[in-house]
């Protein structure tokens, strides 16, 4: 199932295998490794998070909604596609449940004919070893089909950490990614750009950072303020302010730059919700933006990996991947 390959460069160092983009998208990596584009299903499994029950603090992240980051998840069993796709687990902590809950519902998942693979997003400090045991035990039941993680790290500055709320220490987090790694199962990184009191060489120096640990995809997500959290309530105080288009391409197309070759970018905008985003409001406009991104890195000749010093494999974190 798993056909890597070989990267052509075209000119400007920017390999075929990008398919026309001047990133390794997802998409590209859906069409090297399986010849297609697969979509993904944002899936609510009735979950909730430590960071919310009060078990670390009942507030949640600064900047998380009400639904717990998965505004448009739905449940497992109202979906209806014939197409394959991927069972995103979205909502809250997708980990946060009892060994024999979590075998059930990622099994279920797994086993339906049309699940390509299922991703789960959840936090490094809810991977106990009987969750990583259950990995493994789905890995060797489902060879065929991937299991990814999802880790919502955003920043590697443990000031910006405190003020998020984010609730475990850098160290946790390198802690679960080789501990992942171990078990060949690769790993999304979530990034966000813009935090409050971040400079852009704190941004820079977070995507590096993955650079240099067993990291398989990168989503680079603009800071969307929405409406009803804390961090709404810093915006309207006037404490910090949203990042203007200008200014995210900006930062974006550089951490790009500097962003490991090796790394599949999953995401470089946001998906808030409309009804919720209070700020930044031009972020809404995502084909518009994604077209200026674009546009920019050709007009500037910038690629993913440009200022990267370290080696180039293209391997996608892990070889067995898919
Ligand atoms: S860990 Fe995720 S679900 Fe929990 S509060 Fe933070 S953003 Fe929300």
């Amino acid at each position: 199932m798993y056909n890597k390959k070989e990267p052509v460069f075209l000119k400007n160092d920017i390999p075929e295998i990008w398919h026309g983009k001047r990133y390794y998208s997802l998409d590209a990596y859906f069409k090297n490794t399986l010849g297609h584009k697969l979509n993904k299903i944002a899936i609510d499994a009735g979950f909730t998070c430590p960071n919310r029950d009060g078990t670390l603090d009942a507030r949640g992240c600064i900047f998380c909604s009400e639904g717990g980051s998965g505004d448009f998840a739905v449940p497992f069993s109202s979906i209806e596609t014939d197409e394959p796709y991927i069972a995103y687990f979205q909502s809250y902590t997708g980990t946060y449940a009892p060994v024999s809950q979590l075998e059930q519902i990622f099994g279920q998942a797994l086993a339906d004919s049309k699940v390509a693979g299922i991703s789960i997003a959840t936090r490094p400090d809810c991977l106990p070893k009987e969750v990583l045991a259950l990995f493994g035990r789905l890995k060797a039941a489902y060879p065929r089909k991937f299991i990814w993680i999802e880790l919502g790290l955003q920043t590697i500055h443990e000031q910006t950490a405190l003020y998020i709320r984010r609730g475990y220490a850098l160290e946790c987090f390198s802690r679960a990614i080789y501990e992942l790694d171990s078990l060949h199962i690769p790993v999304i990184v979530h990034v966000i750009l813009g935090l409050p009191g971040e400079s852009e060489s704190m941004m820079l120096e977070t995507v590096e950072y993955l650079g240099r640990i067993p990291v398989f995809g990168i989503k680079l997500q603009l800071l969307h303020v929405l409406r009803g959290t804390d961090l709404a309530e810093d915006y309207e105080k006037g404490t910090f302010s949203a990042l203007t288009m200008e200014e995210y391409l900006h930062i974006l197309i550089n951490c790009l730059d500097h962003l490991s070759p090796n790394i599949v970018v999953h995401r470089v905008t946001g998906d808030g919700p409309k009804d919720l985003l209070l700020a930044p409001l031009w972020s809404a406009e995502k084909k518009k933006v994604l077209n200026a991104l674009h546009h920019r890195m050709k007009l500037q000749n910038s690629y993913q990996g440009k200022y990267w010093k370290g080696g180039i494999s293209y391997a996608s974190g892990t070889s067995d991947t898919l």
